[in-house]
């Protein structure tokens, strides 16, 4: 399903709130099929920095180019990527095989089409004997597989996490970071992951992303992050040996 240029350019991307800038000449390239985690405290600016990628935040200055495409004036819908949203976001009266469909009988997807995405879905997220249960009667971690499904249907180029596993309890939170990165070989898509936890981006990232007050600390592999700290908050914050 590895699309051949997913890639994802950000170019001197600054936010503001009214007079309050959040982020601040933000420039980084991302490679197709990478799996990137934003990572940093609360308040830093990685869901501002995702949402703009997403289009659910517009950009105040720069560019995002996604797949060789300039993509910051486009809708949401336009820009060929998939938010995964917390599992509280599925839909109560709908079984997990229309949990699943939604999305794609909302943009008139072919009804064979949308069997055979969900299908396909389903076997890759090892959840084809689930999919007439509602998500009432699912585990926490059944749950986030179906939201993680329904990004999966649409076929994106790049998919977009913030914090998914935030709301899990610590072992199925382990387990569900190893079940996304086994997705992520499987899939080859590009993957853009948010975290406060440094573990969590350790054990998933092919690069780190540090952010800090709205500008970038330092990216490299973790650990190279971890080994080679380039200031003494990052060295604090992954925990480097001192
Ligand atoms: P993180 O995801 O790293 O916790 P956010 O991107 O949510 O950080 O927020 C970065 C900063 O931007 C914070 O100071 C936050 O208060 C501010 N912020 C985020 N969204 C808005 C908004 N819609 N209006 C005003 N300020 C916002
Ligand atoms: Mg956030």
């Amino acid at each position: 399903m590895a699309k051949t240029d997913a890639g994802v350019s950000i170019r001197n991307v600054a936010k503001s709130f009214g007079t309050v800038e959040v982020l601040n000449d933000i420039s980084l390239g991302i490679d197709s099929g990478e799996f990137i985690v934003f990572l940093g405290a609360s308040g830093s600016g990685k869901s501002t920095l995702l949402r703009m990628i997403a289009g659910l935040e517009t950009v105040s200055g720069g560019e995002i180019w996604i797949g060789g495409r300039r993509v910051d004036q486009l809708a949401p819908g336009q820009r060929d990527v998939s938010m995964v949203f917390q599992s509280y976001a599925l839909y109560p009266h709908m079984s997990v095989r229309e949990n699943l469909a939604f999305g794609l009988v909302n943009v008139g997807t072919p009804k064979a089409e949308i069997a055979t995405r969900v299908a396909t879905a389903a076997r890759m997220l090892e959840m084809d004997h689930l999919l007439d249960r509602k998500p009432a009667q699912l585990s926490g971690g059944q749950r986030q597989r179906v939201a993680i499904g329904r990004a999966i249907v649409r076929e994106p180029k790049v998919f977009l996490f913030d914090e998914p596993l935030s709301n899990l309890d610590a072992g199925l939170r382990t387990r569900t970071r190893f079940e996304l990165s086994q997705l992520h070989d499987r899939l080859g898509a590009t993957m853009v992951f948010v975290t406060h936890d440094q573990i969590e981006a350790m054990t998933l990232a092919t690069r780190i992303v540090l952010l800090n007050k709205g500008r970038i600390e330092q990216v490299g592999a973790p650990m190279d992050i971890y080994a080679r700290p380039s200031t003494r908050y990052v060295a604090q914050f992954v925990g480097s040996p001192p």
